[in-house]
């Protein structure tokens, strides 16, 4: 029943959360850098497919440009004059070496006859060799053959010839190359020439750095070079140029440009800072929500506590003892063990309470649980029921023998006095038991409560200070108890009831009856005797008190007032005396019965000492003042302290039966008693004692110097008319029966 500490409280609660969180942190940050990794890779392929076809477009164009240029230099009157009709190396070196080199960068023009015999070269701007044309020529000869096939087509006569072109990729002395070839015709058509016996024109440009550099220039390629190897870098790329038969002849390679990477090495620092700005605040976030949770869960419990706590004493309460007492019950089969239940309840709490202060009885809750703690140790469950009520539950050991011992030494523990702060304070306690065993059935955890709050009322009837084990009987008892008030309020209406019963008080000097003390009887027609023991609370607790107290103080002062000169003692209730008419009423039967009120003794309980109520004291005085009585009931019981006595005003202490009875040789009730009876002479106080039922208690009474007598042992309760009797006999005395024995023995 401890509360959890908090630093579990704290792990537990984030743990689903946080896997939660980080679980859509990292689906998050990967849909968000799978898309800008697919996006960017997308871009890319777009990109790349674009500069493919700028390339395979740029050497398209880089043939129709050699293509038209080709046709405008070979289908010209001027060249065909030149070079076929009359050969003019100069014109050919100062017109078509210039253009073909300087103006378009190409690396070489060769010249060939009819049968594509070289006639002329220029190579890188200079004219080649005679003995060396023809060699010139030996790369081209199978491209000049595919020209040859191919007439130039000549619409009319007079209209200029369209002579074929041939372009294609070679392999020039290793180097690869684009090369064009036509034949030179007349543009004019003003010069025939016989067909098939047209020369020809071959240019050659080398795909090499140059070449590649002024692609790049000019198409904003980056990094554009020819090259016979393909790059497996992922940031080049390869255009491959093949020939018109499909033959390869190299690449064009370039550097790639990729704007996707290019975003995605700009994107990932950003979308990095946003990850980790959104982590921290997830962190805040989870730090804020564990925060709201381990204070969510510390209030939960915090009510919780309270909730199955008892404030004070920090013991678990009734509900939580009760569900408790439930779980025991019910585990018993597998625990095979039986469940006793013990309900504990001050004697005297009141008195402290009152008296003292709450305070002080706050301190007497706790110090009341501390002491029961020490007696049980640790195992057995303790609560706090309520007021100066606790339950205890202890696993069944088999013998009710050790309950009882149990139970007496928490009974002796709380007897000890306490020390509180400021006071010093006496109580005792009450225990009822109750116990199942392990095979028992059917057993309901309220009837157990019920049953052991039944033995609690038992013990406290029988006196208090003890502890009772649950029996059936007390049941019906109880039973009768509620009955009781119905019955008391029927009974107090009829007269064939309720009575009078009066037992001698025997002086202890003369051993004559000097008086009687009044005693209320109850003959049920149905239930038989019941004793005052059961019907007085109850008529105490109901305000039937008055009535009934009424009827025995007006049988009293009626027998009263035909013995005068003997005392007779009424009981009377606090609740009685707390009634300010309570005076009036007793003069008034004094009057009318024409009792004296000196023969007159009322006879109170510790308790109304206690009670600081004006008119109970204003009551007494008022008594005292006309001349009655008053006696101190059953001293010794209730909070016996003598220092109440100078306060209050009594004329007689009646020491309780149960220090009379403990009265033998030796025993330390005698040296109790007898500083009793020396103190109440001290304050000038008669001393009565309570149920004497043998000659050893009334003779060392008698050394004591007690006053008055009453027990058994002399007489018990008789009726009126009996107790009238001896009462008028001058010669009375009451002799114990052992007394009566030994006289008719003599005779
Ligand atoms: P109490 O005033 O102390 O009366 C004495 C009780 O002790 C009586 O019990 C009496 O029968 C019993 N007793 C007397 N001598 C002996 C003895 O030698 N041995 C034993 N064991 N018992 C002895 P009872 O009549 O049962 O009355 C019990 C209590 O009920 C009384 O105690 C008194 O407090 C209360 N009571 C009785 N009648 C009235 C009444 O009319 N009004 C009020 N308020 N209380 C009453
Ligand atoms: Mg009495
Ligand atoms: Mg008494």
């Amino acid at each position: 029943m401890q509360p959890q500490t908090s630093s579990t409280i704290g792990r537990q609660v984030p743990v689903a959360v946080l896997t939660l969180v980080v679980l859509t942190m990292v689906v998050a940050a990967a849909t968000v850098l799978g898309f800008v990794a697919w996006s960017s890779a997308n871009i890319d392929q777009r990109s790349l497919e674009r500069q493919t076809q700028t390339v395979s477009r740029v050497i398209q164009s880089s043939r129709n440009e050699m293509e038209q240029r080709i046709s405008a230099l070979a289908v010209w009157d001027e060249t065909l004059i030149n070079t076929k009709l009359a050969f003019n190396a100069n014109w050919i070196q100062r017109n078509l070496s210039y253009r073909i080199n300087d103006s378009f960068g190409y690396n070489a023009m060769i010249l060939v006859d009819a049968s594509n015999k070289g006639v002329f070269a220029i190579v890188d701007n200079l004219a080649v060799l005679p003995s060396e044309v023809d060699a010139a020529t030996v790369p081209f000869a199978q491209l000049l053959e595919s020209l040859r096939t191919i007439r130039p087509l000549q619409a009319d006569i007079g209209t200029p010839q369209i002579p074929a072109v041939i372009t294609d990729f070679l392999v020039v002395d290793g180097r690869p190359a684009i090369v064009s070839a036509t034949t030179i015709v007349s543009d004019t058509g003003a010069l025939k020439q016989l067909p098939g016996s047209e020369y020809a024109m071959l240019l050659t440009r080398y795909l090499d750095s140059p070449m590649a550099a002024e692609i790049s220039r000019n198409y904003l390629i980056d990094g554009g070079n020819f090259t016979m190897t393909s790059s497996s870098s992922p940031d080049q790329s390869v255009f491959p140029i093949l020939n018109n038969s499909g033959r390869f002849i190299t690449f064009f390679q370039w550097n790639l440009d990729r704007p996707g990477q290019m975003v995605l090495r700009q994107t990932i620092p950003t979308l990095a800072i946003a990850f980790i700005a959104i982590a921290c605040l997830i962190v805040l976030l989870l730090n804020q929500l564990r925060r709201y949770a381990d204070a969510l869960k510390a209030g939960q419990q915090y009510s919780h506590y309270q909730a199955t706590h008892d404030d004070l004493t920090g013991l678990p309460n009734r509900s939580s003892f009760e569900a408790e007492l439930t779980r025991q019950v019910e585990a018993r089969k597998t625990t095979k063990t039986g469940v006793t239940l013990l309900m504990l309840d001050l004697d005297r709490f009141k008195q402290v309470n009152d008296t003292l202060g709450h305070q002080a009885g706050d301190e007497l809750i706790c110090a009341v649980a501390d002491r029961i703690r020490a007696v049980l140790g640790k195992a057995p469950i303790i609560a706090r029921l309520g007021g100066d009520e606790y339950g205890i539950l202890m696993g069944q050991d088999g013998l009710m023998l050790d309950v009882h011992d149990t139970s007496q030494r928490i009974i002796d523990a709380i007897g000890q006095p306490f020390s509180l702060r400021h006071y010093k304070a006496h109580v005792g306690a009450s225990i009822g038991i109750v116990s199942v065993s392990a095979l028992e059935e059917d057993v309901v955890p309220t009837e157990l409560m019920r049953k052991a709050d039944i033995a609690l009322y038992e013990a406290k009837a029988a006196g208090r200070n003890r502890a009772m084990v649950y029996e059936e009987h007390m049941s019906e008892m109880l039973q009768l108890q509620h009955t009781i008030e119905g019955e008391l309020r029927e009974a107090l209406q009829r007269d064939d009831q309720l009575s009078v019963s009066f037992q001698p008080l025997v002086s202890q000097a003369t051993r004559r009856v000097v008086g009687a003390e009044a005693l209320a009887r109850w003959s049920h027609p149905k239930f038989g005797q019941i004793s005052p023991g059961r019907f007085i609370p109850v008529a105490e607790n109901t305000g039937l008190i008055e009535a009934l107290g009424e009827f025995v103080l007006r049988r009293a002062c009626e027998l009263g007032a035909t013995v005068p000169g003997r005392t007779i003692a009424v009981n009377i209730s606090p609740t009685q005396l707390r009634n300010p008419q309570f005076s009036h009423l007793v003069f008034d039967i004094l009057h009318r019965t024409g009792m004296r009120p000196n023969d007159l003794e009322l006879e109170i309980t510790e308790s109304i000492l206690l009670d600081d109520e004006h008119v109970s004291s204003q009551n007494l005085r008022t008594f005292r003042t006309a001349g009655i009585q008053i006696a101190l009931d059953d001293f010794g019981t209730g909070y016996s302290s003598l220092s109440y006595l100078k306060r209050y005003p009594v004329d007689r202490i009646k020491i309780d039966r149960s220090f009379v009875s403990q009265l033998a040789d030796g025993h330390d009730s005698v040296a109790i008693t007898k500083a009793i009876v020396t103190l109440a002479h001290a304050m000038d106080l008669e001393v009565t004692a309570e149920g004497v039922e043998t000659e050893d208690q009334a003779s060392i009474l008698g050394k004591m110097g007690c006053n008055i007598l009453q027990g058994f042992l002399f007489s018990s309760g008789v009726p009126a008319a009996r107790i009238v009797e001896i009462l008028s006999d001058p010669a009375n005395a009451m002799v114990s029966r052992s007394m009566r024995l030994r006289k008719a023995m003599s005779r």
